[in-house]
């Protein structure tokens, strides 16, 4: 979620065959370090890799060659690593998640924590299917690896699109937690607040009767906000185009 912590390691690997059965993304949990039990039963009870996971393959032909593993990591991030195709998510990563809600006095906590970290999956898929597609995109990767796991969350309804309001939320929370003068605005990433605007944005670009609240003229502006339509027609377009060759039922892979 935060910044630099979520990030893709380094160029792309070759592809690999691909492989139809949602088991071709194995889920692991490797057992957690001391002070991680919690972090590790909330991300395995809450079934987010295997959520994201069964909704992608419910969409699409799968690439082989990715697997998910959760574990305890010295950092609290969550990766994808093309060398190896593993999408990671340490427990720490979780730890992080949730206190910062907590510590925000966040109702719903549960709820929330688990829509960020499913945004965060989403976020690595979009890293795997991109390197082993090969997909072509133009931009920062990780500006389109967001707008992978708002496509997906915002197409889920009610539930994905609540769940993607706590992301932007969360994000925000980040930047509030974060001095200024401490962005690094060469990161890969977008700092944080951008992160937040951009959710928001797409979000009540998909539906402003729904989502108008989010406009709330500082985390997203009414300026801004004028152009979220456009900007959610051109992103769900440009998805729908990317991805078609890979649905399930379509005539080539
Ligand atoms: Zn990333």
């Amino acid at each position: 979620m935060v910044g630099a912590a979520v990030g893709v390691m380094s160029a792309c690997a070759p592809g690999t065959p691909r492989a139809a059965e949602p088991a071709a993304w194995g889920i692991s949990y490797e057992t957690p370090k001391r002070g991680s039990g919690a972090e590790a039963e909330f991300l395995r009870k809450r079934r987010v890799l295997e959520e994201v996971r069964s909704s992608l393959a419910e969409q699409y032909r799968l690439p082989g060659g990715v697997t998910m593993t959760a574990k305890s990591c010295k950092d609290a991030e969550a990766e994808y690593d093309p060398e190896t195709g593993r999408i990671v998510v340490c427990y720490e990563f979780v730890g992080e998640t949730r206190d910062l809600l907590r510590g925000a006095d966040r109702s719903d906590l549960d709820e929330r924590a688990e829509g960020a970290l499913r945004e965060t999956v989403y976020h690595e898929g979009a890293h795997a299917l991109i390197d082993k597609w090969e997909l072509p995109f133009v931009g920062r990767e990780e500006d389109v690896a967001d707008q992978l796991a708002a496509y997906q969350l915002i197409r889920q309804g009610a539930h994905g699109q609540r769940q993607l309001a706590a992301v932007a939320d969360t994000y925000h929370l980040y930047a509030e937690d974060g001095d200024l003068e401490d962005i690094d605005f060469s990161d890969e990433h977008s700092p944080d607040a951008a992160r937040a605007a951009n959710y928001r944005c797409w979000l009540y670009g998909a539906r402003p009767k729904t989502h108008e609240r989010l406009v709330d003229g500082t985390v997203l502006t009414r300026d801004r906000s004028e152009g979220c339509e456009e900007e959610w027609d051109a992103l769900h377009r440009g998805w729908e185009h990317l991805l078609k060759p890979h649905r399930e039922g379509s005539g080539t892979p």
